[in-house]
């Protein structure tokens, strides 16, 4: 045999051939397909500890004081908590895109019932809400108990701990998106994590939370983050924010440079309220029930 392909040129040539076309089909030779978006190096962030602040995060509270609230000062502070009192708390800061997290406890002591027990929650751009609730052994309906996005959508478990115990809700935003016109280009969407397990898994949010009325959409802007008083004094604490850029890392091309003095800040997509969300949604409330 040995001396057969000796003595062949033409079967050598060939031998290699098919050792080349292996080659080339081999991971070795592979090469990787590059999108030609110019990423830049994501930024490094230091994790905080045992549900801490990450290093890039706004903290809201942090046991201190309720300063970057408007009405801060109506809840009662105490040792490293806050108890909610007399109106809804909101952020003086707007946000639309976020990551935020948000520990708090039900009242120990077991009063009411339904809706009337541990009753608070998270409005989100002062108008989507995820519902606080002692949903502990405490039925009532299943899109109002607690992590549901109130009168919209029940959580996918109940993961409630007991009341007086912490708790926590880790919550990603996604803000909808209005045009020119006002008109709605893309909805809300909601993911939740109570104490760690998933509760709301990219829920399309229908609109602005009603008790009386469908969810609807209103065009706006950036808008604060509302914590309810609903007449329990709910307890919370460490309350943290990550603003979320939905394409992040985008080199902009040599010609686009950001200009030296920054536009007034505006997520892509947003339009501006026409009034203060705050005071556009305060109306809202009082002219319908609390129930939420
Ligand atoms: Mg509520």
């Amino acid at each position: 045999m040995t001396r057969m392909y000796r003595g062949s040129k033409w079967a050598r040539l060939a031998l290699i051939a098919w050792g080349l076309m292996l080659w080339v089909g081999s991971p070795a030779a592979a090469q990787r397909w590059i999108s030609g978006i110019p990423w830049s190096e994501p930024p490094v962030v230091v994790p905080g500890d045992h549900h801490g602040p990450p290093s890039d995060a706004i903290v809201l509270f942090d046991g201190q004081n309720l300063d970057v609230w408007e009405g801060g000062d109506q809840w009662e502070l105490r040792d490293g908590y806050a108890i909610a009192r007399n109106r809804d708390i909101r952020t003086q800061q707007h946000f639309a895109d976020v990551q935020l997290h948000v520990e708090f406890a039900s009242p120990s002591e077991v009063r009411g019932r339904g809706q009337g027990r541990g009753n608070s929650g998270v409005f989100l751009m002062d108008r989507y809400e995820v519902q606080i609730l002692d949903s502990w052994e405490n039925e009532t309906y299943f899109e109002g108990q607690a992590a549901s996005v109130y009168n919209q959508a029940p959580p996918l478990v109940n993961a409630s701990r007991p009341p007086g115990e912490w708790q926590t809700l880790q919550i990603l935003f996604t803000a909808p998106r209005f045009d020119a016109e006002g008109e709605l280009e893309s909805p809300a969407y909601l993911t939740v994590l109570q104490n760690g397990v998933l509760v709301v898994y990219n829920w399309e949010v229908q609109g602005v939370t009603h008790f009386n009325r469908p969810p609807d959409y209103r065009a706006h802007g950036p808008a604060p983050i509302r914590l309810q008083h609903h007449g329990d004094p709910v307890k919370f604490r460490n309350i943290w924010v990550r603003e979320i850029q939905l394409s992040p890392g985008i080199e902009p091309p040599e010609d686009e440079q950001p200009p030296a003095e920054p536009e007034e800040p505006r997520q892509e997509g947003l339009e501006a309220d026409e009034e203060p969300a705050a005071e556009q949604a305060e109306e809202e409330t009082d002219q319908e029930p609390t129930e939420t």
